[in-house]
């Protein structure tokens, strides 16, 4: 039996992190007399990856930084994928995004000694860019956001709801979702004028892991089975320094950028410091792909520590210092035996953030009418990697421009008209598992597609892992999908596991075959088998999208609109808008 949710909202949001926060306020106060629905998987303000920011939040305030100078460090570190319209729009308008933080929202950044915004280095960036609040940036920001969404009556929460597939009328156009009560079971149609994707992507198909394990690329999946058109899916972010706690579920756990960019220094277990063969110019500093494969590669050739991963040593920077600021890291650190600021910590890489998603403009639509997307779901802001800092200013800028173009684009709009037999059909889909008996475990088989991912589609690739992990995963995908279930519909976290499954499977095919596509070496995405990066031939985008019931994979150029590769600041062909 299915509910509708009354009444239909203008808009509805689905994910409450930084982009589906901002969003919901701007569609808000943009237009006063609009009803928004913002739906989250977990608790609002608690659920997602924007409340785990640690670092911070890159916005150009003041000289010598200028806009062009952020945008660039943006395109060379994506290695010139980005959309280059995307990065620009994110670097003009994070810092009125973060201004508005303060004076409408209530963030508070840390402050220098003359009273302005405090901002510190983050590595690949060329100035002192980040503003943060401590190393806990994301709980000041999230707990702002909430309490503002909370005081909106025109925002009506959903929490422990999770949205299972998108709903589309006739034509295609998206009309709303298909929602999940977590705690009753119950499933309910959201009708919308206009829908937006902010579940935050997250590459939780991996077997360490930095983001929040609530995620599981729920909206890359929604998009690709709705068939919207995907990008740069090869493209995944490991961070170098997971923190390492064996045994623990916490392996993974990150210790933030700030410590490599105060001067934090990488070992391996025979003391070398080894970055000075991997990047001798930048060291630590360098960018997050550099850093996380020299780390996976010195533990992969048997140069790691006993517990599998190399050193984090900070203790040169005093522990005065390191105890100041870096508390929350030394408070993470001393969970598990370890001090930071006196000795060094072992760590290893962990996937962290998915730089591919949805394929937006710059007013956050989507190829399908009616769908928007912001944030981690949404690609091309950072092209082959993602620069620290820019994460949490790309999930704001973006939530807030489309909550803003949603509130205007929804002026006069009709709902669409979605087939009620079609919600039927899925929600029954999604009951199936529920008391259905099976041959396999849930937990071998997620476990096996975490390791497949990590071993065949990690860090380093290859033509003959990928295709082993393209056969394997057509082989495991439907023993997921046949798992049975134990138990009712009501706070079943068996079914919400399995549902978890279907997604992070999907998104992991997605992965592996753009990235059997992408055959050259570029940023977060290395093969051994083409080691180099390719400008003549792979300047461009991997696209993919579900056509006929098949994966339909093809490559278009990157749109080189305001600068070149080969020729930094004075090839610049437009600056400005
Ligand atoms: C440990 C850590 C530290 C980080 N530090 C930094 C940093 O210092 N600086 C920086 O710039 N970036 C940082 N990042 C990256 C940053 O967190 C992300 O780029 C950004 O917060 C993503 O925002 P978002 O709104 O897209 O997603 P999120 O904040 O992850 O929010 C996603 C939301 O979607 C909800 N959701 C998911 N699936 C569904 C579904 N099916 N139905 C309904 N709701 C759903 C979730 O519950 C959540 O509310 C860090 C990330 C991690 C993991």
């Amino acid at each position: 039996m299915l509910r509708t949710l009354r009444p239909d909202p203008d808009i509805l949001i689905i994910g409450g992190g930084g982009a589906g926060l901002c969003a919901a306020l701007h569609a808000a106060d943009r237009a006063p007399g609009l009803s928004i629905a913002l739906v989250v998987k977990g608790l609002l303000g608690r659920a997602g990856c924007t409340r785990m920011v640690q670092g911070g939040y890159n916005a150009v305030l003041r000289a010598p930084d200028s806009l062009e100078a952020h945008f660039l460090d943006t395109l060379k570190g994506g290695a010139f994928l980005n959309d280059q319209e995307l990065a620009w729009r994110l670097v003009a308008t994070a810092p009125a995004r973060l201004t508005e933080l303060e004076d409408r929202y209530g963030c508070f950044f840390d402050r220098n000694a003359a009273g302005e915004i405090h901002q510190k280095p983050f590595a690949g960036q060329s100035h002192d860019r980040t503003v943060h609040r401590g190393d806990l940036t994301g709980i000041e920001i999230m707990n702002r956001l909430a309490e503002q969404a909370w005081a909106r009556p025109a925002i009506r929460v959903l929490e422990e709801h999770r949205a299972l597939d998108l709903l589309q009328d006739a034509e295609g156009r998206v009309g709303g979702a298909l929602l999940l009560d977590i705690r009753t079971g119950a499933v309910t149609v959201a009708r919308a004028r206009a829908t937006l994707l902010a579940c935050g992507g997250g590459p939780t198909m991996y077997r360490v892991i930095a983001c929040s394990a609530d995620k599981a690329a729920d909206g890359i999946a929604l998009a690709y089975r709705a068939g919207a058109v995907l990008r740069d899916m090869e493209m995944v972010q490991f961070h170098p320094t997971g923190l390492v706690v064996p045994g623990s579920l916490m392996t993974g756990a990150l210790l933030e950028e700030g410590l490599r960019g105060a001067g934090g220094r990488l070992f391996n277990a025979a003391g070398e410091r080894y970055m000075a063969r991997h990047d001798p110019a930048r060291l630590e500093r360098s960018t997050r792909d550099v850093v996380a494969r020299a780390s996976y590669l010195e533990i992969a050739e048997g140069r790691g520590s006993p517990e599998g991963g190399v050193w984090l040593d900070v203790s040169h920077l005093g522990a005065e210092f390191v105890e100041r600021h870096f508390r929350g890291m030394v408070r993470r650190c001393r969970d598990f035996g370890l001090d930071l600021a006196r000795r060094p910590v072992p760590v290893m890489p962990t996937a962290h953030f998915l730089m591919g998603g949805v394929a937006i403009d710059p007013d956050c639509r989507t190829s399908l009418e009616g769908l928007f997307a912001a944030g981690e779901d949404a690609g091309g802001v950072h092209g082959a990697n993602r620069l620290g800092g820019n994460g949490v200013a790309d999930s704001t800028v973006f939530g807030g421009i489309a909550g803003d173009v949603m509130a205007d684009w929804v002026v006069g709009r009709p709902w669409p008209a979605l087939s009620l037999a079609d919600a039927e059909r899925r929600a029954a889909a999604v009951r199936a598992p529920l008391g259905r008996a099976s041959r396999d475990e849930a937990a071998p088989l997620r476990a096996a597609l975490r390791d497949l991912m990590w071993e065949q589609a990690g860090l380093v690739r290859t033509a003959a892992g990928l295709e082993a992990a393209r056969a394997a995963l057509a082989a495991l995908a439907p023993r997921l999908d046949a798992l049975g279930v134990p138990g009712g519909p009501t706070y079943n976290l068996a079914w919400q596991g399995w549902l978890d499954g279907r997604n992070q499977a999907l998104a992991a095919r997605l992965v592996v075959r753009s990235a059997l596509e992408r055959r050259e070496s570029r940023g977060a995405h290395y093969r051994a088998d083409y080691p180099e990066p390719d400008d003549a031939r792979w300047l461009v985008t991997v696209l993919v999208a579900e056509r006929d019931g098949e994966m339909r994979v093809w490559t278009e150029p990157v749109r080189l609109t305001r600068a070149r590769p080969a020729s930094a600041p004075a090839a610049m062909v437009e600056i400005g808008d």
